[in-house]
């Protein structure tokens, strides 16, 4: 069986992502709270990317919950349709911005159990709120925290609120409000779900994955690490000198 990790292991492990990721953020974009709680709902089952590109122009003319009734189900259809689920999300977004204006003063509730009851939010999405929007330390438990946290052994668990809890009790608290952009970021471009990049992780040593990536198996495609690297703010690894180059180079 796998050795369970000390308080000593957790500390180091989110000590590392947080130097490898200094500032970690959500990568959908929005303009406010109301924006931010859409494209949350808009990203279910799809990815921030394609959320992004259809939230763009949405967002300049609806970002507001007024501005999205006026704009209507039918218009608001044709910016999404994109993106997955797009008819069903599309219902939600107008019930949702509808309750907010009358149960929230068109504003976006503060509270777990208000966000959870508008149409289209779930715990996990009520919690990204909760942390982006207002700071609160939760953590929300997406497919790529509930890889991270039962590959490495940090948290397992069987279902997201299994993972959401373990991770509550043990992620230090100065670590609490940036742990799910971390869990999320090191999922998607590091601990990927099919070939996780192991020879590059840095908390290679801390994982308890029994299955991991050996030196020579895949490694980050200099693009994507790029990209991801330039996301969040830090210089990204360089591009490989062709080695005739670099012989040239220091050779003189
Ligand atoms: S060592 Fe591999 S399996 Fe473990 S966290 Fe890193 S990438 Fe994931």
């Amino acid at each position: 069986m796998a050795r369970a990790f000390t308080k000593k292991d957790i500390e180091t492990f989110f000590a590392r992502l947080a130097a490898h990721m200094p500032s970690p953020r959500t990568e959908l974009d929005y303009i406010n709270p109301y924006t931010l709680l859409v494209a949350v709902v808009l990203s279910a089952q799809a990815t921030d990317k394609s959320v992004n590109r259809a939230t763009e122009p949405l967002f300049r003319i609806a970002d507001t919950p007024e501005k999205m009734i006026r704009l209507g189900e039918r218009r608001l259809i044709g910016f999404i349709r994109t993106i997955g689920l797009y008819r069903t999300k599309a219902k939600n977004v107008i019930a949702l911005s509808r309750a907010l204006i009358e149960r929230h003063g068109g504003q976006v509730p503060h509270s777990r159990e208000d966000l959870q009851a508008l149409p289209g939010v779930g715990r996990k999405s009520a919690n990204v709120v909760l942390n982006v929007a207002f700071n609160e330390p939760t953590i929300a438990v997406d497919t790529h925290v509930f890889r991270v946290a039962n590959r490495t052994g940090i948290a397992p668990g069987k279902t997201p609120l299994d993972v959401e809890q373990g991770l509550e009790r043990t992620v230090p608290e100065k670590y609490r409000l940036n742990a799910h952009h971390w869990l999320i970021l090191h999922g998607r471009y590091t601990c990927t779900a099919r070939k996780p990049l192991c020879p590059v992780c840095v908390v290679r040593d801390l994982c308890r994955y029994p299955d991991k990536t050996r030196e020579g198996g895949p490694t980050p495609s200099s693009s994507s690490a790029r990209a991801a690297a330039k996301r969040q703010g830090r210089p990204g690894p360089r591009s490989p000198r062709p080695r005739a180059a670099a012989s040239r180079r220091g050779s003189r």
